[in-house]
Protein backbone atom coordinates (compact mmCIF):
# COMPACT_ATOMS: atom_id res chain seq x y z
CA UNK A 1 0.00 0.00 0.00
CA UNK A 2 0.98 3.51 -0.57
CA UNK A 3 1.94 5.88 2.36
CA UNK A 4 2.45 9.55 1.93
CA UNK A 5 3.48 11.38 5.18
CA UNK A 6 3.43 15.04 4.63
CA UNK A 7 5.95 17.09 7.73
CA UNK A 8 5.82 20.63 7.83
CA UNK A 9 7.12 23.24 10.42
CA UNK A 10 9.49 26.15 11.06
CA UNK A 11 13.06 26.23 11.16
CA UNK A 12 14.53 23.97 13.85
CA UNK A 13 11.62 22.43 14.85
CA UNK A 14 13.70 18.85 14.25
CA UNK A 15 12.04 17.95 11.37
CA UNK A 16 14.98 16.57 8.99
CA UNK A 17 16.51 14.85 11.70
CA UNK A 18 13.48 12.38 12.69
CA UNK A 19 11.67 12.99 9.75
CA UNK A 20 14.88 10.23 8.54
CA UNK A 21 14.29 8.03 10.94
CA UNK A 22 10.86 7.55 10.61
CA UNK A 23 11.54 7.07 7.10
CA UNK A 24 14.22 4.41 7.18
CA UNK A 25 11.83 2.81 9.59
CA UNK A 26 8.88 2.43 7.64
CA UNK A 27 10.47 1.71 4.48
CA UNK A 28 9.21 5.56 2.76
CA UNK A 29 11.64 7.74 0.70
CA UNK A 30 12.62 10.85 2.25
CA UNK A 31 12.09 14.13 0.51
CA UNK A 32 14.09 17.07 1.94
CA UNK A 33 12.07 20.14 -0.14
CA UNK A 34 14.23 22.62 1.86
CA UNK A 35 17.57 21.16 0.34
CA UNK A 36 15.82 22.53 -2.84
CA UNK A 37 15.15 25.55 -2.08
CA UNK A 38 18.55 26.18 -0.36
CA UNK A 39 20.09 24.35 -3.60
CA UNK A 40 18.80 27.28 -5.58
CA UNK A 41 19.91 30.25 -3.18
CA UNK A 42 22.98 28.43 -3.18
CA UNK A 43 23.24 28.31 -6.61
CA UNK A 44 21.87 32.39 -6.99
CA UNK A 45 24.87 33.42 -4.20
CA UNK A 46 27.33 31.47 -6.21
CA UNK A 47 26.74 32.97 -9.23
CA UNK A 48 25.35 36.69 -8.29
CA UNK A 49 26.68 37.19 -4.69
CA UNK A 50 23.22 38.57 -3.53
CA UNK A 51 19.32 37.57 -4.25
CA UNK A 52 17.95 39.61 -6.84
CA UNK A 53 14.33 38.80 -8.60
CA UNK A 54 16.66 39.02 -12.61
CA UNK A 55 19.43 36.92 -10.71
CA UNK A 56 17.57 33.96 -9.50
CA UNK A 57 14.83 33.89 -12.82
CA UNK A 58 18.73 33.61 -14.53
CA UNK A 59 19.65 30.93 -11.66
CA UNK A 60 16.40 28.43 -11.54
CA UNK A 61 15.80 28.82 -15.30
CA UNK A 62 17.65 25.52 -16.17
CA UNK A 63 18.87 24.07 -12.50
CA UNK A 64 19.20 20.62 -12.62
CA UNK A 65 18.41 19.47 -8.73
CA UNK A 66 19.46 15.75 -7.59
CA UNK A 67 18.59 14.47 -4.39
CA UNK A 68 20.48 10.61 -4.05
CA UNK A 69 20.58 8.42 -1.63
CA UNK A 70 23.25 6.28 0.14
CA UNK A 71 21.77 3.91 2.84
CA UNK A 72 21.21 6.92 5.36
CA UNK A 73 23.02 9.44 3.44
CA UNK A 74 21.53 12.34 1.09
CA UNK A 75 23.48 14.04 -1.08
CA UNK A 76 22.26 17.05 -3.11
CA UNK A 77 23.76 18.27 -6.69
CA UNK A 78 23.71 20.92 -8.48
CA UNK A 79 24.03 21.05 -12.25
CA UNK A 80 26.19 18.10 -11.29
CA UNK A 81 28.17 19.96 -8.49
CA UNK A 82 27.99 18.41 -4.97
CA UNK A 83 26.21 20.47 -2.46
CA UNK A 84 25.25 18.61 0.73
CA UNK A 85 27.59 21.09 2.77
CA UNK A 86 27.77 24.02 0.67
CA UNK A 87 23.56 24.71 1.23
CA UNK A 88 23.76 24.56 4.81
CA UNK A 89 26.03 27.34 5.53
CA UNK A 90 24.27 30.23 7.96
CA UNK A 91 25.04 32.66 4.18
CA UNK A 92 22.94 30.12 2.34
CA UNK A 93 20.39 29.93 5.56
CA UNK A 94 20.02 33.91 6.05
CA UNK A 95 19.00 34.10 2.24
CA UNK A 96 16.85 31.01 1.37
CA UNK A 97 13.76 32.58 2.32
CA UNK A 98 13.96 35.64 -0.34
CA UNK A 99 14.51 32.90 -2.97
CA UNK A 100 12.03 30.57 -1.89
CA UNK A 101 9.38 33.85 -1.93
CA UNK A 102 9.55 33.89 -5.54
CA UNK A 103 6.54 32.02 -7.67
CA UNK A 104 8.55 31.19 -10.55
CA UNK A 105 11.09 29.53 -7.87
CA UNK A 106 8.23 27.52 -6.15
CA UNK A 107 6.26 26.39 -9.08
CA UNK A 108 9.09 25.21 -10.49
CA UNK A 109 10.21 22.90 -7.12
CA UNK A 110 6.41 21.96 -6.75
CA UNK A 111 5.98 20.27 -9.71
CA UNK A 112 9.35 18.69 -8.69
CA UNK A 113 8.62 17.85 -5.68
CA UNK A 114 4.71 16.10 -6.81
CA UNK A 115 7.00 14.25 -9.85
CA UNK A 116 9.00 12.83 -7.04
CA UNK A 117 6.09 11.64 -4.07
CA UNK A 118 4.36 10.13 -7.42
CA UNK A 119 6.79 7.34 -7.62
CA UNK A 120 6.00 5.33 -4.39
CA UNK A 121 5.74 5.79 -0.76
CA UNK A 122 7.18 8.91 0.67
CA UNK A 123 7.73 10.83 3.64
CA UNK A 124 8.30 14.98 2.62
CA UNK A 125 9.23 17.87 5.02
CA UNK A 126 9.28 21.29 4.56
CA UNK A 127 6.78 24.20 5.06
CA UNK A 128 3.80 24.01 2.73
CA UNK A 129 3.53 20.08 1.99
CA UNK A 130 0.20 19.49 3.66
CA UNK A 131 -1.18 22.68 2.57
CA UNK A 132 -0.37 22.75 -0.97
CA UNK A 133 2.62 20.23 -2.45
CA UNK A 134 0.26 17.18 -1.33
CA UNK A 135 -3.12 18.14 0.37
CA UNK A 136 -4.16 14.56 0.08
CA UNK A 137 -1.49 12.98 2.03
CA UNK A 138 -2.73 10.16 4.64
CA UNK A 139 -1.13 11.63 7.35
CA UNK A 140 -0.08 15.40 8.03
CA UNK A 141 2.23 16.73 11.36
CA UNK A 142 2.72 20.14 11.49
CA UNK A 143 5.92 19.46 14.22
CA UNK A 144 7.04 22.49 16.02
CA UNK A 145 9.36 24.04 19.39
CA UNK A 146 9.88 27.07 21.06
CA UNK A 147 11.91 29.54 19.40
CA UNK A 148 14.72 29.46 22.17
CA UNK A 149 14.87 25.68 22.00
CA UNK A 150 14.94 25.38 18.21
CA UNK A 151 17.68 28.12 18.26
CA UNK A 152 19.72 25.94 20.67
CA UNK A 153 19.09 22.76 18.47
CA UNK A 154 20.68 24.75 15.22
CA UNK A 155 23.58 26.51 17.09
CA UNK A 156 24.44 23.01 18.29
CA UNK A 157 24.54 21.71 15.31
CA UNK A 158 26.00 24.56 13.26
CA UNK A 159 29.01 24.07 16.24
CA UNK A 160 29.65 20.80 15.43
CA UNK A 161 30.14 21.17 11.98
CA UNK A 162 32.90 23.79 13.12
CA UNK A 163 30.99 26.92 12.32
CA UNK A 164 31.27 29.81 14.95
CA UNK A 165 28.05 31.11 16.16
CA UNK A 166 26.44 33.17 18.86
CA UNK A 167 23.05 31.82 20.05
CA UNK A 168 21.69 35.17 20.05
CA UNK A 169 22.43 35.51 16.21
CA UNK A 170 21.03 31.83 15.34
CA UNK A 171 17.83 32.35 17.51
CA UNK A 172 17.76 35.60 15.68
CA UNK A 173 17.92 33.81 12.36
CA UNK A 174 15.64 31.74 13.06
CA UNK A 175 13.02 34.10 14.33
CA UNK A 176 13.66 36.20 10.62
CA UNK A 177 12.91 33.36 8.66
CA UNK A 178 9.71 32.22 10.74
CA UNK A 179 8.70 35.70 9.95
CA UNK A 180 9.58 35.49 6.16
CA UNK A 181 8.04 31.94 5.87
CA UNK A 182 4.72 32.63 7.49
CA UNK A 183 4.20 36.09 6.02
CA UNK A 184 4.69 35.40 2.25
CA UNK A 185 2.09 35.55 -0.29
CA UNK A 186 2.81 32.40 -2.11
CA UNK A 187 2.05 29.16 0.14
CA UNK A 188 3.04 30.52 3.64
CA UNK A 189 4.44 28.55 6.17
CA UNK A 190 0.87 27.04 8.33
CA UNK A 191 -0.43 24.02 9.95
CA UNK A 192 -3.09 22.66 7.47
CA UNK A 193 -6.80 22.09 9.28
CA UNK A 194 -6.07 18.74 9.08
CA UNK A 195 -2.73 18.37 10.16
CA UNK A 196 -1.74 17.07 13.46
CA UNK A 197 0.53 19.26 15.91
CA UNK A 198 3.56 17.99 17.79
CA UNK A 199 5.29 20.26 20.01
CA UNK A 200 8.89 19.09 20.56
CA UNK A 201 9.82 21.43 22.98
CA UNK A 202 11.58 19.36 26.02
CA UNK A 203 11.46 16.02 23.77
CA UNK A 204 14.42 14.13 23.05
CA UNK A 205 15.12 13.00 19.39
CA UNK A 206 13.46 9.18 20.19
CA UNK A 207 10.27 10.12 21.85
CA UNK A 208 9.46 12.53 18.54
CA UNK A 209 10.38 9.99 16.53
CA UNK A 210 8.28 7.32 18.35
CA UNK A 211 4.90 9.57 18.51
CA UNK A 212 5.18 10.02 15.00
CA UNK A 213 5.60 6.37 14.15
CA UNK A 214 2.59 5.93 15.53
CA UNK A 215 0.83 8.51 14.16
CA UNK A 216 2.01 6.82 10.79
CA UNK A 217 1.54 4.06 12.05
CA UNK A 218 -2.07 4.59 12.25
CA UNK A 219 -2.78 5.76 8.96
CA UNK A 220 -1.04 2.77 7.21
O1 LIG B 1 13.80 23.11 5.90
P1 LIG B 1 14.88 24.17 5.74
O2 LIG B 1 15.08 24.97 6.98
O3 LIG B 1 16.14 23.62 5.19
O4 LIG B 1 14.27 25.14 4.63
C1 LIG B 1 14.97 26.26 4.16
C2 LIG B 1 14.01 27.32 3.64
O5 LIG B 1 13.42 26.88 2.42
C3 LIG B 1 12.83 27.71 4.53
O6 LIG B 1 13.17 28.66 5.51
C4 LIG B 1 11.83 28.26 3.52
O7 LIG B 1 12.12 29.60 3.20
C5 LIG B 1 12.11 27.42 2.29
N1 LIG B 1 11.16 26.32 2.12
C6 LIG B 1 9.93 26.61 1.57
N2 LIG B 1 9.06 25.59 1.29
C7 LIG B 1 9.37 24.32 1.59
C8 LIG B 1 10.61 24.00 2.18
C9 LIG B 1 11.49 25.05 2.46
O8 LIG B 1 9.63 27.77 1.30
N3 LIG B 1 8.49 23.36 1.28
Amino acid sequence: MKLVVAIDGPAGAGKSTVAKRVARELGLTYIDTGAMYRAVAWKVLQSHGDVTEEATKEAAKDIDIRLSYEGEKMKVFVDGTEVTEAIRTPEVSRNVSAVASFGFVREKLVELQRRMADCGSVLMDGRDIGTHVLPKADVKIYLTASVRERAQRRAKELREKGHDVELAEVEQEIAARDKADMEREISPLRQAEDAILVDTTGLSIDEVVAKLMALCKGAA
